[in-house]
């Protein structure tokens, strides 16, 4: 017999923080595995599409809503557990408020997160893109993830490796996209471990000197702060996904292509074009390219606009339409691949949209 109560035509956009788009088709909170398993089985019952939702900080919901089920998977609960060497397992429950949980590691001595503090969202959101800031980014601490398989209620526990985290993505956001809901995230860290100090923004601030954990996390949030990158409802900025592009990966090749064209502009004698070199390629700054290409920070495209403190992020400036932002997103697009042959990709997910209507905006 089921309990679990799907409550129809439920407001989306107050559940994200872009704040726009439909309603889901009928929506539902589970708080337990039970509740969540018996989620799964009305869902087969009635033939019924499924999205899950988390803290709605990564995703466009769509003008004419998500049809199905939209599924909030509040699953609560943190465990720590000293391991050997000097390492403590924190096992985070998906449900659990990202910021809180890296609040409550700082204030434990434990290191691997700090820099990843401001952050808005869930736990569970953290794997699907590799949640990455200031130089850390949750693959380097993530252990293992526990998972639940939409279409057969099967737990499987996946470590890192499997998961094959790379910049902003994960399997979850292949394959794993429509079968697997994150339950669980098991993080490894140092117990009285230092700071990682690895982006150039803070080792700056705090020159010779080796700051304590609580003092990088403070360091981070008046830095995001600075960008509008946390949430706060006094800031004009704070209606967004965060960065709505991904930096783009580019050949040695490209990048120089890039660089040329910025030269041709006149860009690249007064400025230099910032490029970082990774594991998969050369890293291109989106929101420079965004600059570049002639949209200032503030540049409005009606109800949406460029946030005033940071090019990568788009705002809902009041009143804003999905369709408001899928144009924004795609003005952008053009613009930078018109100036500098880049394709920008966008970072969040798109829910209840189809294919069709994404396939210029995905294209890489
Ligand atoms: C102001 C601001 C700043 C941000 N800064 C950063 C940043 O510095 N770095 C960064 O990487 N991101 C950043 N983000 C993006 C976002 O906060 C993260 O990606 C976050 O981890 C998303 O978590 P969420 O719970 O809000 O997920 P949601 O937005 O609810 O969902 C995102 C996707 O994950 C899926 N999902 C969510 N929970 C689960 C689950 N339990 N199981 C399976 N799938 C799930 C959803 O179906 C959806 O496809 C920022 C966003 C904002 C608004």
């Amino acid at each position: 017999m089921t309990t679990l109560a799907l409550v129809p035509n439920v407001a989306l956009a107050p559940r994200t923080t872009l704040g726009v788009g439909g309603p889901a088709q009928f929506f539902a909170e589970v708080t337990t595995k039970a509740a969540l398993l018996e989620a799964l089985l009305l869902v087969k019952e009635r033939e019924l599409e499924l999205t899950v939702l988390g803290g709605g900080s990564n995703v466009v919901v769509s003008d004419r809503g998500v049809p199905g089920l939209v599924l909030r998977v509040a699953l609560a609960g943190l465990k720590f557990e000293p391991v050997a060497d000097g390492f403590v397992e924190v096992t985070a429950s998906a449900g659990e408020n990202w910021d809180r949980f890296v609040a409550e590691c700082v204030a434990r001595g434990l290191a691997g997160v700090e820099c990843l503090s401001g952050i808005p969202g869930d736990c569970g959101g953290t794997p699907i893109q590799n949640v990455g800031a200031y130089g850390q980014e949750v693959a380097d601490s993530i252990v293992r993830v526990d998972t639940i398989d939409r279409h057969t209620g099967v737990s499987q526990t996946v470590d890192r490796e499997t998961c094959d985290f790379r910049y902003r993505y994960s399997r979850f956001k292949a394959e794993w996209r429509d079968v697997r809901i994150v339950t669980a995230v098991t993080f490894k860290l140092r117990a009285g471990g230092a700071p990682s100090l690895r982006y150039g923004e803070l080792t700056q601030r705090f020159g010779d000197r080796a700051p304590s954990l609580a003092e990088t996390r403070a360091a981070v949030l008046e830095l995001r702060r600075a960008k509008s990158m946390v949430l706060d409802a006094d800031d004009e900025n704070t209606r967004s996904a965060g960065s709505f592009f991904t930096n783009p990966i580019v050949s040695e090749a490209q990048a120089e292509e890039v660089e040329q064209r910025a030269r041709a502009r006149g860009l690249a004698a007064q400025l230099k074009m910032p490029r970082f070199p990774s594991s998969e390629g050369i890293k291109l700054a989106a929101g420079w390219l965004i600059e570049n290409a002639g949209f200032a920070k503030g540049a409005s495209f009606g109800r949406v606009g460029l946030s005033t403190r940071h090019a990568l992020a788009l705002v809902n400036r009041g009143g804003a339409s999905a369709l408001d932002v899928l144009n924004a997103a795609l003005t952008i697009k053009r613009g930078v691949l018109e100036a500098f042959g880049v394709k920008l990709v966008p970072e969040p997910e798109w829910l209840g949209f189809g294919d069709d209507e994404l396939a210029e905006l995905r294209a890489r």
